[in-house]
């Protein structure tokens, strides 16, 4: 049965427009600021050594789309959360479960 390009792009826009609205509404009546929560960076670096950055929202949405798991958006390998240094910029290991170093390994930096 052929079905006019139209029809289905007006499916999409319409599945779309639902799924946003949902979203809008869960996250509308979510306790908290969920705006910044959904706009704070987050930095990663792959196993290709592609340094990126998304907001928390992008990165629920790659992770979402690939079973859990954080793509580099360059080249598609695994990608690992990392922290960046406010003196350098640098992206370095997360310390323990998740913490941020004490001590910026790359320039010294003491971090607090
Ligand atoms: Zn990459
Ligand atoms: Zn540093």
């Amino acid at each position: 049965m052929e079905i006019p390009n139209g029809v289905k792009v007006g499916v999409a826009v319409v599945a779309l427009a639902g799924a946003g609205f949902f979203l809008w509404k869960h996250f509308s009546t979510a306790d908290g600021d969920d705006t910044t929560f959904t706009t704070t960076p987050r930095y990663f670096s792959c196993t290709s050594n592609h340094d990126f950055t998304t907001t928390a929202a992008e990165m629920r949405q790659i992770s979402t789309a690939n079973a859990g798991i954080m793509i580099c958006p360059e080249c598609k390998a695994p990608a690992v959360e990392k922290f960046k240094c406010p003196k350098c910029s640098k992206f370095v290991d997360f310390v323990g479960h998740g913490q941020d170093p004490t001590v910026c390994p790359s320039c010294k930096a003491k971090l607090d």
